[in-house]
């Protein structure tokens, strides 16, 4: 595993996380640390489906932002029924948060029939 910070390949395994997120099916296995044997930084393997140090995956917030697009009636209703699948809370502001964020990366209708509009048109 190269070192993040120096690029070294001289790194040893550390340990594994202490917590990891929780999945659309439960919580992910613990990550392994590793630390750099050139420069002593202390760093773990990549997780795609996280942003680092998330609660949750991507999968799992994107999960909940569908549900609420569906029509759930609110954030509170939401983040009781996201309780049993994530094994922990799931707070409503969390909630609240994925859906303006995935608000923010979609495309408008307009957006959407320009880039479907015929060439020249
Ligand atoms: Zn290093």
């Amino acid at each position: 595993m190269r070192c993040p910070s120096c690029g070294s390949l001289e790194t040893k395994r550390n340990g594994k996380t202490a917590s990891a997120p929780v999945g659309r099916s439960g919580r992910l296995k613990p990550l392994q640390r590793f630390v750099c044997s050139a420069c002593g930084a202390s760093f773990s393997a990549l997780r795609r489906a996280a942003k680092p140090g998330a609660s949750f995956t991507e999968d799992f917030a994107l999960e909940a932002v569908r549900l609420y697009v569906q029509g759930l009636p609110s954030y509170r209703t939401l983040a009781r029924l996201l309780e049993p699948q994530a094994g922990r809370p799931v707070s409503r502001t969390t909630i609240n948060r994925w859906v303006h964020e995935l608000a923010a990366t979609a495309k408008t209708p307009l957006q959407v029939s320009i880039e479907l509009a015929p060439p020249g048109w």
